[in-house]
């Protein structure tokens, strides 16, 4: 798939975008799971995308259509240690940072950091975690 865009559009994207030497993160909307979220005008109708995902059509490639794959943040790693919705990596656009991966391998993912961080939690604490 390709989001309704223009060099304009393109131009007005990346004024939103801080360069770091690590992330480039999203300076405008966040949406309520903490990703960049960008909205734009074209031919009078409003258009939205995750940043992260107009990124990686803008720099890298069109989206696949398949249910099955979704773009995660390699930056996104067991080491994080702040709540899911807080970390800026859900706000990074760069687009090395980005990869397609099969929806269960971000599952899997997922879990591997939740796990991580629930086992370094001091030993008195890891059996309330009631599951
Ligand atoms: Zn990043
Ligand atoms: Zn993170």
């Amino acid at each position: 798939m390709r989001f309704q865009s223009t060099p304009r559009t393109d131009i007005l994207f990346c004024q939103k975008v801080l360069v770091t030497n690590t992330c480039w993160y999203w300076m405008a909307s966040v949406n309520h799971l903490g990703y960049g979220s960008f909205g734009w005008q074209q031919d009078s109708k409003p258009f939205t995308a995750l940043a992260h995902r107009y990124a990686y059509q803008l720099w890298v490639d069109d989206l696949p259509d398949s249910p099955n794959l979704v773009l995660d943040h390699i930056c996104h790693t067991e080491e994080c240690r702040y709540a899911e919705k807080e970390c800026l990596h859900r706000r990074c656009v760069r687009p090395d940072h980005l990869q397609l991966v099969t929806r269960v391998a971000n599952i899997l993912r997922g879990n591997a950091a939740r796990w991580k961080r629930a086992h370094a939690l001091p030993a008195t604490s890891r059996y309330d975690l009631g599951s």
